[in-house]
């Protein structure tokens, strides 16, 4: 990955694999709705194959009194989560494949016993259609130099989206109603602050603000005018209609996954060391490459005394110039479109064999009555539930000398990710370093079997 042509060609991977194989079932319904989206793509060198293998796309976010303690909602369906959850089930595909002793897939055995590494030149690159929700979304509007480049000391360069011109300019400052956009975006019921007069601040006016609260009783935002308006770097929940949910913000998760990797804790029973991504690419939206690399990666920098294999890492942040056709930012340009809502259905995919597809809605396979919540029917295949007795299907299959000693004689999905040493070991030095106040699933939430 080096610069926008290669963010181009991922945004436009990705806008061909939504076109092409995600169902009508679960989009936005045509000048009603926008939604969002998110995939992850597998890059390979020599010879060079970047192909979609997960793709998520949706907007909501269940409240805390509809969490089920036999794992079987999904509790949070912004499209990035959705992604990383069926990129999951791609990777568990995968390791049955190594498994089972077959040379077509992108693990192979790593240095420790019934450990398994990615193949030599094989990567992963995170694509979102839109800035995650949380502290990356707290962008400035202006000035515009500011947003687009990188500091001078990033060894990387990753390049500016857009030469600045004053055309683009334009684009960029002016877009219409950003706050109110931002905060519907996030489905928060009300705009909480009102827009700062430009006239007053001429070049630092305002900030695009996240829909997403800080964590109670941590730092709360300022609510000052303009660039005051919110505290930067800290942690923060996604808004739910009404009941208050307990996810947090995609910033705050995807800044987890750039320390602990985003396989989760079951596949690192079998992992040699955890998955990062190599790269993120955001589509065409407000975007600040400061507020992305603050809140995904330089806020965690200093967290030290990770057990081995894991890192602080840093992925390369790119912004393509393309847009998503069913973002709300396309949509509202589109003539004689109305009111616009966020689309309520959600979409997983993900490159396996026997129903790649899963549409849900409100956390159940989309169509779910109340009477059929907690049937095998209404579960999505990516909730924690499925994803767990997928995972005990692969280990079914194996030999005693097969099943890593980390996995034997354990019962409920808790014990399995207690049972992840290092990965537990990792997440707690990043919780008690910075992330103190992030709100963590009970755990009578993770006892199910
Ligand atoms: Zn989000």
């Amino acid at each position: 990955m080096a610069g926008s042509a290669d963010a181009d060609e991922i945004a436009a991977l990705c806008h061909e694999h939504y076109r092409t194989e995600l169902p009508k079932q679960g989009r936005p319904d045509p000048g009603k709705e926008w939604t969002l989206m998110a995939a992850v793509i597998q890059v390979q060198s020599a010879p060079d194959v970047k192909k979609v293998v997960a793709m998520g796309t949706g907007t909501k976010c269940i409240g805390q009194s509809k969490l089920r303690k036999t794992g079987d909602v999904l509790q949070d369906s912004h499209a990035e989560i959705i992604a990383k959850r069926s990129f999951q089930r791609y990777l568990l595909h995968q390791l049955s494949l190594a498994l089972s002793g077959s040379l077509d897939c992108v693990l192979v055995p790593g240095s420790d016993t019934n450990k398994w590494a990615l193949r030599p030149g094989v990567s992963f690159v995170f694509f979102t259609s839109h800035t995650p929700c949380g502290d990356a979304s707290i962008i400035p509007m202006l000035p515009l130099e500011d947003q687009l480049c990188p500091p001078s000391t990033s060894e990387a360069t990753p390049l500016s989206p857009n030469p600045i011109t004053p055309s683009n300019k334009r684009k960029q400052t002016a877009c219409d109603s950003p706050t109110a956009k931002r905060m519907k975006q996030d489905g928060s019921d009300e705009e909480t602050g009102k827009k700062t007069d430009l006239k007053e601040k001429e070049e630092s006016a305002d900030v695009f603000r996240t829909g997403a609260k800080c964590v109670p009783g941590d730092v709360q935002d300022q609510r000052a005018p303009g660039v005051d308006y919110h505290t930067v770097g800290v942690l923060r929940v996604k808004p739910g209609r009404g009941d208050r949910t307990i996810s947090m913000s995609c910033s705050d998760k995807m800044a987890r996954w750039n320390v602990l990797g985003c396989q989760g804790a079951l596949l690192t029973h079998f992992l040699q060391r955890p998955i990062y991504l190599s790269a993120v690419v955001l589509g065409m939206c407000p975007f600040s490459w400061r507020s992305m690399e603050r809140a995904l990666h330089s806020r965690c920098q200093k967290v030290s005394d990770l057990p081995e294999g894991y890192q602080v890492h840093k992925p390369q942040i790119l912004q393509s110039h393309l847009q998503f056709q069913h973002g709300r930012d396309a949509l509202k340009k589109a003539e004689g479109v109305g009111k616009m809502g966020p689309c309520g259905a959600a979409i997983s995919w993900c490159a396996v064999p026997h129903q790649p597809l899963d549409v849900t809605a409100n956390g159940y396979k989309q169509g779910t009555t109340k009477k059929a919540i907690g049937t095998p029917q209404s579960r999505s295949r990516i909730c924690k539930v499925e994803l767990f007795h997928a995972f005990r299907h692969v280990m079914e299959n194996l030999s005693e000398e097969q099943t890593p000693v980390t996995l034997r004689g354990l019962t409920t999905y808790c014990d399995y990710k207690d049972a992840a040493v290092s990965y537990q070991e990792a997440w707690r030095q990043l919780r008690e370093q910075v992330f103190t106040s992030w709100i963590r699933t009970p755990r009578d939430y993770l006892n199910f079997s």
